[in-house]
């Protein structure tokens, strides 16, 4: 990035600020940290005594990036670690679109070869390249439905947290600011939880190692199976449950029979006698599809418990490892993601649900801007839809051109 767009966007980001006052709870006993264009931390182990310092802060330095400590310290710009007095954590999840496989991933990322020679290109992600095995460039973009599909898990973690594990107050929504969203939950009933409980809440949030015997499944006799019964059941057992029911009770014969590896006559058989088996399951019992071959209706059961099991874990950015590490400073909720010019915007529950980052997310006006785009696929932004650049000079209202000249795609003319 060029002299010229770094004061571009950092005039910008000024205006935000300058607009806007930044909250944090416990702001001083928080770690800052701080990050350049192209690169997200370059200082640490900063403080501010309090939000007033924090805002001032940001009027006058401008950082691309600002992260903040989940952790709250005694003395949090002490070094290292160990002497900054450790009083507790927020437990913090983060949603980023990066590492779930949507099929919009197809349309608009692409990867490069590294090796000149070879020169090997193409559409959507790939670790190395297909053609000669070298590394590759990979260029990411997201769109709402990747960010649909991140929103997606972040509501089944909150319904988990609230509904089973009864963290009803202290949390708290933001979107990342590029390819995702954090949930983090605050309060005493958090703050001091030890590393082991972090990591058992991650267990139980993506059924990690979940054990199904211990939830009511096993064996009944040669071909059916015992199930926990619905109306007993909470917690895991209870959505396991609902999922078995709904996988009965709505899907296909088709689909039955491609999901549960049955045949023809199996799947027949199972619709047809669908309500019988959906009474079994009110009482505890996986029915036998096929009590000739005791096998293959094991194996059904299986199955459908395997795909109840993917749909109701949920996709934790993890890492079990760092998703608990206590000393991780994130993206400050209301400030600006220097690689997007979006706000990290801090949401409600209900304003999450209708949260569309390309509309809710921006902090700049409709002026127009003068700029020359080497490549961008198309894209949506406030409201507006911009078809694909290439080697283009265009004249573009203020947010969009800000995202460009953010993300490296485009310069000031
Ligand atoms: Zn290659
Ligand atoms: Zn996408």
């Amino acid at each position: 990035m060029g002299e010229k767009e770094n004061v571009f966007l950092r005039e910008a980001f000024r205006s935000y600020y300058e607009k806007h006052s930044l909250s944090i709870p416990a702001c001083s006993e928080r770690e800052f940290g701080i990050g350049d264009f192209g690169k997200k931390i370059v200082k640490r182990h900063m403080e501010f005594k309090g939000e007033k310092e924090l805002n001032m802060f940001l009027r006058k330095e401008v950082p691309p990036y600002i992260s903040y400590s989940a952790a709250y310290y005694e003395r949090p710009s002490a070094r290292p670690m160990e002497a900054k007095g450790f009083l507790g954590s927020d437990l913090v999840y983060e949603f980023d679109a990066d590492d779930i496989q949507t099929k919009c991933k197809e349309e608009h990322d692409s990867w490069q070869c590294s090796d000149e020679k070879c020169g090997a290109s193409g559409k959507g992600k790939v670790v190395e390249c297909p053609k000669c095995g070298s590394g590759v460039k990979v260029e990411q973009w997201f769109c709402s439905e990747c960010l649909g599909e991140a929103k997606k898990q972040a509501l089944k973690l909150l319904e988990v947290v609230s509904g089973e594990l009864g963290f009803d107050e202290g949390i708290s929504i933001n979107f990342s600011g590029k390819a995702g969203y954090h949930v983090h939950i605050r309060g005493e009933a958090v703050r001091g939880l030890p590393q082991s409980a972090r990591t058992e809440l991650i267990d139980y949030l993506t059924l990690n190692g979940v054990d199904l015997e211990a939830h009511g499944f096993g064996r009944l006799d040669a071909s059916a199976l015992t199930c926990p019964v619905p109306l007993r059941s909470v917690g895991i057992a209870k959505r396991f449950m609902e999922r078995l029911v709904s996988f009965i009770s709505d899907w296909s014969a088709d689909k039955l029979a491609v999901h549960g590896n049955l045949n023809r006559k199996q799947s027949a058989f199972l619709i047809k006698n669908r309500s019988v088996i959906l009474e079994k399951m009110a009482h505890g019992i996986l029915f036998p599809v096929d009590a000739s071959k005791p096998e293959t209706s094991r194996k059904f059961w299986m199955l459908l418990i395997d795909e109840a099991l993917r749909e109701e874990s949920i996709a934790l950015n993890i890492d079990r490892q760092t998703s608990v590490d206590i000393h991780k400073i994130l993206r400050l909720p209301d400030s600006i993601h220097g690689g997007t010019g979006l706000v990290a915007k801090s949401v409600s529950l209900e304003e999450f649900k209708r949260f569309d980052p390309f509309k809710d997310a921006i902090a700049f006006s409709n002026a127009p801007v003068k700029v020359f785009i080497n490549k961008a696929p198309e894209f949506f932004l406030g409201g507006k839809k911009f078809k694909a650049f290439l080697d283009a000079r265009e004249e573009l209202p203020m947010d969009a051109a800000v995202f460009l000249v953010a993300a490296g795609k485009a310069a000031l003319e």
